[in-house]
């Protein structure tokens, strides 16, 4: 999941990453104030996630605060690139002597980190790659010993700085690591790192990746943070599972459409809201039942989840087995409500119970505590 510019900056800020003084807003009045408040010459940035903004009209320069109200109001509610913006960020500009290159990606070819460094920033990096390759130092490192002081060293020295600087130059590649490590990122990336007549250097643009398959351990991005959800479609749909987001807490997960249908009917009558709702088809068998469970356990907005299966061809040993399994491989502890009903019904109860999971058996019982356990009553 990508952050938006602000949140990533946020991230950089708290882990002592120099960054210009900004402020993010969403309304042409409040970008008049916080233009104000910076005062002088000033980036008016819109926020939006799609690649090659700055080229697409999506950052602007303005001499002062009154300019920068003008192109915050004619970008606040336009596209860029198709994508509506709904905030802007109003920064302090930055007198830039040279634009500086630095990231950390994950390399899934050798399953570890990369310090990526270049002393011609600015441009998008693939396109520097194809175009000048020896100019971007590559350094990998072990992930389970971390970042060493040589590294940091050997990725600033690339950057072409003087001895000053590349003091400040090697302290922020370890603060982007900490930060990448910190939040389980596939990337964190300084586009341009700003060199300044006075030798500063300041991170000007920010952005960050985080790994999906990592999103539940930080319930913080679970609020204005997730947005794109499109990992947990795309992986109920290689499990050939029907899946389908929604916007509250519950998690559902049952078996057969009608079932799920009458599940969400029952749910939302009591004034509590799915998150998503998860069909696992008829027969499923412990190993497919504890790969849906999981996938629901690491949705980042399912507070309580609500199982409700209706055993025929299902048995509800299996999927007993499945949900305490997938409690154990994902180490997440939720809410969770259980009914079972149907073939096998004692041997599932008495496995789900061994293990502190208690099963309810008539299913408007079951609905009003995932109801109530969601908050909603
Ligand atoms: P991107 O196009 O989405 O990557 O947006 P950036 O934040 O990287 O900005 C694009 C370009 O605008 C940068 O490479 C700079 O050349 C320029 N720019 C952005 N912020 C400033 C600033 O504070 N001062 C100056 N002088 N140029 C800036
Ligand atoms: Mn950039």
């Amino acid at each position: 999941m990508k952050l938006y510019e602000y949140e990533a900056r946020n991230l950089f800020r708290e882990q002592g990453i120099p960054v210009p003084e900004f402020r993010v807003v969403s309304t042409a009045e409040e970008a008049l104030k916080a233009a104000e408040e910076i005062g002088g010459r000033l980036v008016v940035k819109a926020q939006v996630l799609v690649a090659g903004r700055g080229k697409a009209g999506g950052v602007k320069l303005a001499e002062n605060p009154e300019e920068a109200y003008r192109y915050a109001k004619q970008m606040l509610g336009s596209e860029i690139k198709g994508e509506l913006v709904k905030k802007v960020l109003i920064s302090k500009a930055v007198d830039i002597d040279r634009e500086l290159y630095l990231s950390i990606i994950v390399d899934r070819s050798i399953g570890a980190p990369v310090i990526l460094s270049s002393p011609e920033g600015g441009v998008d990096i693939e396109e520097l790659a194809r175009s000048k390759p020896e100019k971007i130092l590559k350094i990998f490192v072990d992930p389970v010993v971390g970042i060493r002081e040589y590294h940091a060293r050997e990725a600033a020295r690339f950057l072409d700085l003087d001895e000053q600087t590349l003091k400040k130059a090697q302290q922020i590649v370890i603060d982007l690591y900490k930060v990448f490590e910190k939040y389980s990122c596939e990337l964190a990336e300084i586009n341009p790192l700003a060199l300044t007549p006075e030798g500063s250097l300041v991170a000007i643009d920010a952005k960050i990746i985080l790994d999906d398959n990592a999103l539940y351990k930080y319930p913080e991005f679970s609020g204005e943070y997730v947005r794109d959800l499109s990992y947990y479609e795309a992986e109920a749909k290689k499990m050939n599972f029907s899946y389908v987001e929604l916007d509250g807490n519950i998690g559902i997960l049952c078996n057969g459409a009608g079932l799920t249908m009458a599940t969400m009917d029952s749910v939302y009558i009591l004034g509590g809201k799915p998150a998503n709702f998860l069909d696992i088809g008829g027969g499923a068998r412990a190993d497919l039942v504890e790969r849906a469970v999981s996938l629901l356990l690491k949705h980042p907005r399912t507070e309580v989840l609500f199982i409700n299966i209706l055993g025929g061809i299902t048995r509800c040993d299996e999927v007993a087995r499945g949900i305490v399994e997938a409690i154990k491989k994902t180490g997440v502890a939720k809410k969770m409500v259980v009914r079972l009903k149907g073939t096998n019904e004692e041997e599932g109860r008495r496995i789900l119970e061994e293990n502190g999971i208690y099963v309810l058996e008539e299913m408007d019982e079951a609905a009003r505590k995932a109801v109530q356990l969601g908050g909603a009553i």
